[in-house]
C-alpha cells in the first residue's frame, strides 16, 4: 500500500469517530490548536520569515489572524444554528427533518502566500475541522518547515483534546504526484486550494475524472478591477494614487486581492492620477518574493508587458505600472491575466461606453472596486451593477487588499477567481464547503441528531413547519 493510501485509510477511520464528536468537543479542539500555535508564536514567525522572506510584523499579524479564525469557528459551532436545521411534522404528512452533516475527509493544499492563514491550520483546515470533517494537509514546499511546526501544534491539540489520532495528517511532496494521488483517492470527499490557475484547474480535472467526482474549492486568479470615476479623479487624484500604490505594492503584491487592473475615462483627472501613481511607485524598492518560481513568473510577466510599462520602481522584483488603451486591452487577452506581484495595469477608456465594454470583457473576480464621490456613485449605478456581476466582494472607496474574517465576508467569486462562485474561503460561511444536507424521514426522536430532536437540547435556531424557533 502506498504511503498516501495508508494515510487516507487512517483519515477515513478517524472520520468515523471525529464526525460523531459534539460541537463542544470540536470547539475545545479548535481552541487547543489556537493555544498551541500561540505558544509557538516566536518559533513559527522566525521559521516562516526564514522560508518566505515575509516581514516579521506581517507574520505576527498572520498568526493572530489564524488563531482568531480557529476561535471564531469554535464559537460558531458552539452556538450551533449554522447546521440549518429544519423540521416539518404537520399531521397527515411524513415527518422530515434536515440538517447539514460533514462530507468526509478533506484534502487541503497549503498556499505559498499565507504560510499560516491559508495553510496548515488556516481557514480551509479550521472550517473543515469545525464541520466534523477530518483533514489531510498537503504542505507547500515554499514553507515546509513552518508547515511541519504548525502540524506539531495541531498534533499536540489532538492529544490534549482526546481527538482521534489521525484527525489531521500532514504530507509533503510534489503536487503532480503526491497532491494528485490525494485528490484521486477514493476516501477524499473534498479539496481546498489557493494558488495558481494552472494548479487549481489541474485539481478540478483530477476531481472530475474520478470514478466518484468530488468538489474542489480552488481560489485561483484575480486581477481585482478598480474603476476610478471622473469626479473623484478631479478632486482626489493624489490621495487615490497614494492609497492604490500602497495596496499594489503591499507584501510585494503577493495577495490574491492585489488591485492588478485600474480603469478610468481619459481626461486631466486620469492624467494627474497616473503621474501621481508613477511618483509613488518609483519610490518603492522591491523586496524578495515568496519563492523563486513566483519571482521568475513575475519577471516573465513584466518583460512580456515591457512595451506598456509607464513607471518602474527600483530593486527586484521591480514594482511597475503599465498603461494601455481600452482598444489594446480588448484586443489582447493576455493583458487580462493575473500578474502576481507589485504590478498594476491602467486601462484608459475614451468614454463611459468604452469603460463598460472593458468591464464586460473581464472574467470572474474576487473583488471589484469603485472609487467615486457621491455624485459619481449616483451617476454610475450601471457601473456598480457591472462590477457586482463580476465579483464576490464589491468595494466602494477602499482598496481590495485586507480581507476581514467575519460572518459577512465573501472571499470567492465567479470562475476563474474560484472554481465555485457559490462559496467563500474566508469567514464563517467557509464551513459550507465541507457539509451536505441530509433529510431524516420518519426517525424515532432518540435516533435523531440532537439538533433535530423534539426538545431541541442544543437550543439552536431552526424552522419548525416554516416558523423560526430556538426552543
Ligand atoms: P501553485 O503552483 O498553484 O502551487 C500551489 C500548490 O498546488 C502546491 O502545493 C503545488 O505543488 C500544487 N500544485 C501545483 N500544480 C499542481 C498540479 N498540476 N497537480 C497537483 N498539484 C499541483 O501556486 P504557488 O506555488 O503558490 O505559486 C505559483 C503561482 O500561483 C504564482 O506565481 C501566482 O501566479 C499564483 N498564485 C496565486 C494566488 C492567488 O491567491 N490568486 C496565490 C498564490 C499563488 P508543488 O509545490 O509541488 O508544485
Amino acid at each position: 500500500m502506498s504511503q498516501i493510501a495508508e494515510i487516507m485509510q487512517q483519515t477515513q477511520a478517524a472520520f468515523e469517530v471525529y464526525s460523531k464528536t459534539t460541537p463542544a468537543q470540536r470547539a475545545g479542539f479548535l481552541q487547543h490548536i489556537a493555544e498551541a500555535i500561540e505558544a509557538k508564536r516566536e518559533q513559527l514567525v522566525a521559521k516562516a520569515h526564514e522560508e518566505t522572506h515575509l516581514p516579521l510584523p506581517r507574520l505576527n499579524n498572520e498568526i493572530t489572524r489564524t488563531t482568531g479564525q480557529l476561535k471564531m469557528f469554535a464559537a460558531y459551532i458552539t452556538e450551533g444554528s449554522w447546521v440549518a436545521a429544519a423540521i416539518d411534522n404537520l399531521p397527515g404528512k411524513p415527518d422530515t427533518r434536515k440538517m447539514l452533516v460533514p462530507i468526509g475527509p478533506v484534502v487541503v493544499f497549503g498556499a505559498s502566500n499565507f504560510p499560516f492563514a491559508f495553510s496548515t491550520a488556516g481557514g480551509d483546515t479550521a472550517s473543515a475541522l469545525a464541520s466534523g470533517s477530518t483533514v489531510v494537509v498537503k504542505g507547500h514546499s515554499a514553507h515546509a518547515g513552518t508547515s511541519l511546526l504548525v502540524n506539531d501544534a495541531i498534533q499536540e491539540a489532538i492529544r490534549l483534546s482526546g481527538m482521534p489520532e489521525h484527525t489531521l495528517q500532514h504530507v509533503l511532496g510534489p503536487g503532480n504526484s503526491t497532491g494528485k494521488e490525494l485528490v484521486l483517492h477514493a476516501y477524499t470527499t473534498g479539496v481546498g486550494f489557493t494558488g495558481s490557475f494552472s494548479g487549481g484547474t489541474a485539481l478540478m480535472r483530477y476531481a472530475a475524472e474520478r470514478e466518484k467526482p468530488i468538489p474542489v474549492f480552488a481560489e485561483m486568479s484575480s486581477i481585482n478591477p478598480v474603476v476610478l470615476l471622473p469626479d473623484t479623479l478631479t478632486q482626489n487624484a493624489a490621495a487615490l494614487a497614494k492609497k492604490l500604490a500602497g495596496s499594489i505594492t503591499l507584501g510585494m503584491g503577493q495577495f490574491c486581492t492585489n488591485p492588478g487592473l485600474l480603469l478610468g475615462i481619459e481626461g486631466p483627472g486620469l492624467e494627474e492620477f497616473l503621474s501621481k501613481l508613477g511618483e509613488e511607485i518609483t519610490q518603492v524598492t522591491g523586496q524578495p518574493m515568496l519563492h523563486e518560481g513566483i519571482y521568475s513568473n513575475y519577471k516573465e510577466n513584466l518583460s512580456s508587458k515591457s512595451s506598456h510599462i509607464a513607471y518602474r520602481g527600483s530593486g527586484e522584483p521591480t514594482p511597475a505600472i503599465a498603461t494601455v488603451s481600452a482598444a489594446e486591452f480588448l484586443n489582447n487577452p493576455h493583458l487580462r491575466e493575473e500578474v502576481f506581484g507589485p504590478f498594476s495595469l491602467l486601462v484608459v477608456c475614451a468614454d463611459k461606453a468604452g469603460l463598460k465594454n472593458t468591464l464586460q470583457s473581464i472574467k470572474g473576480q474576487l473583488t471589484a472596486t469603485i472609487m467615486g464621490t457621491d455624485k459619481d456613485l449616483v451617476e454610475n449605478t450601471d457601473i456598480i451593477a457591472l462590477q457586482t456581476s463580476l465579483a464576490g466582494r464589491v468595494i466602494i472607496n477602499d482598496v481590495p487588499t485586507g480581507v476581514e474574517v467575519n460572518s459577512s465576508m465573501v472571499h470567492g467569486g465567479p470562475f476563474p477567481a474560484t472554481s465555485d462562485a457559490r462559496f467563500t474561503s474566508v469567514g464563517t460561511s467557509a464551513i459550507q464547503r465541507w457539509v451536505r444536507p441530509v433529510c431524516f424521514q420518519g426517525f424515532p426522536d432518540a435516533l435523531l441528531p440532537e439538533e433535530l430532536q423534539n426538545a431541541n437540547p442544543r437550543g439552536i435556531w431552526r424552522t419548525v413547519n416554516n416558523e423560526w424557533k430556538n426552543s
